[in-house]
């Protein structure tokens, strides 16, 4: 069989030649690098922590297990660090089911209609594990395995990069694909993630990170103030599935082309639990890095902004958080106490022709990235 041996041994190049993102700058093995053990799993494996600290002091902590940010602390206009992302003290807390707290999403993040789909005329079954539909990546998803990690000190600031590799039928998903996620925190007070990947088959692939953002790091998020550069949503049937169509914002609750506080017209959505949940098609000048999204919290004067390659973002409000979850420093985290801004491909591209695919052809490369910048307003 010279034709999926030739194939291998290409994609195996291609991997080679691609997938490292650098190779460790001399000091890099200092202790600025060296992790610190987070937890064992079950099965006896260790999980550690890797902390990032950029040249202005921001600070941005990341496990091996599930490629988690732990913690994101920066300044408000004041100076005052603060932690803006939700989580959980220790690992065993991580283990428990969270709803995605700061990791990695994939193979496909967001949702597959009723686990199913068609690829190259054969017929692949998923878990279902949110109503009648796939999410998430299934049952053990990339937010539950463990990353090999390797720190990296580059002059724009320090690194972390991650590497997964997901075997063919692993999750009901075809080929062998290797993942390489780099987190960087830059001294450009920038946290960027360039995520890599590629498969020895055809493959479905949508990643993202679920990082649930607080910019005044705790309590409801509803007076913070978005502004998302989308002209369109797709919307959804109550299972969260895109009905197909491209709709227009304006004149809906769906608007964020202008900066507005996100519980304005939060009470007009008829989802239950209300809340925002939805695709939000970007409005794409080229290609390219392009803005996504600003969040601005004005009593701390904390700005996110969010720029990515991707043409679409899933905003949340964390409508499905209910107070049975306490978190860092004992923070229990109730409904809308979070957003997310999952930047990907549209839920449920593969029923939807429409929509650009999320097909990754054999020995392809899957490049995307996506930059989280913060600073802060007078
Ligand atoms: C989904 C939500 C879900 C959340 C946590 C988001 O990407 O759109 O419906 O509750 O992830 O799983």
């Amino acid at each position: 069989m010279p034709l999926p041996i030739k194939k291998s041994l290409l994609s195996l190049l291609v991997m080679a030649a691609l997938l490292p993102f650098d190779s460790p700058a001399r000091g890099a093995e200092s202790t600025r690098g060296t992790p610190v053990a987070f937890g064992l799993l079950p099965d006896g494996t260790a999980v550690e922590q890797y902390t990032l600290t950029n040249a202005s002091g921001l600070v941005g902590k990341v496990i091996t297990y599930g490629g988690i940010i732990t913690a994101l602390e920066v300044p408000d206009r004041s100076g005052k660090m603060g932690d803006i992302v939700l989580g959980c003290d220790k690992l065993a807390d991580y283990l428990r089911p969270t709803p995605y707290f700061g990791a990695l999403v994939g193979r496909v993040g967001n949702r597959i209609a009723r686990g199913r789909f068609t690829l190259g005329g054969k017929d692949y079954t998923l878990a279902v594990n949110n109503g009648p539909n796939h999410l998430h990546g299934g049952l053990r998803g990339f937010d539950k395995v463990v990353w090999q990690a390797r720190y990296l000190e580059k002059p724009d600031g320090p690194a972390l990069e991650l590497r997964y590799h997901s075997r063919n039928g692993e999750e009901g998903y075809p080929g062998n694909l290797d993942v390489t996620v780099l987190y960087q925190l830059s001294n450009a007070n920038e946290l960027r993630i360039d995520y890599q990947a590629v498969s020895d088959q055809a493959t479905p692939i949508n990643l993202t990170n679920h990082t649930y953002w607080n910019l005044a790091g705790r309590g409801s998020i509803l007076d913070e103030v978005v502004t998302l550069h989308a002209r369109h949503y797709t919307p959804v049937d109550a299972t969260l599935i895109p009905t197909g169509a491209i709709a227009s914002v304006a004149g809906t609750p769906m608007d964020f082309t202008r900066p507005k506080p996100i519980g304005r017209d939060l009470g007009l959505l008829d989802n239950q639990p209300q809340g925002y949940d939805h695709n939000f098609v970007l409005d794409r000048a080229g290609p390219g890095l392009q803005p996504a999204a600003e969040v601005y919290d004005p009593p701390s004067g904390r700005v996110l902004e969010v720029l990515t390659d991707q043409p679409g973002v899933q905003f949340y409000t964390g409508n499905f958080l209910d107070g049975t979850i306490r978190g860092k420093r004992g923070i229990v985290y109730a409904q809308h106490d979070a957003l997310c801004l999952e930047t990907q491909h549209y839920p449920d591209a593969l029923h939807h022709p429409n929509f650009p695919s999320i097909v990754l052809p054999a020995g392809q490369v899957y490049h995307s990235t996506t930059v989280y910048r913060f600073s802060t307003r007078p």
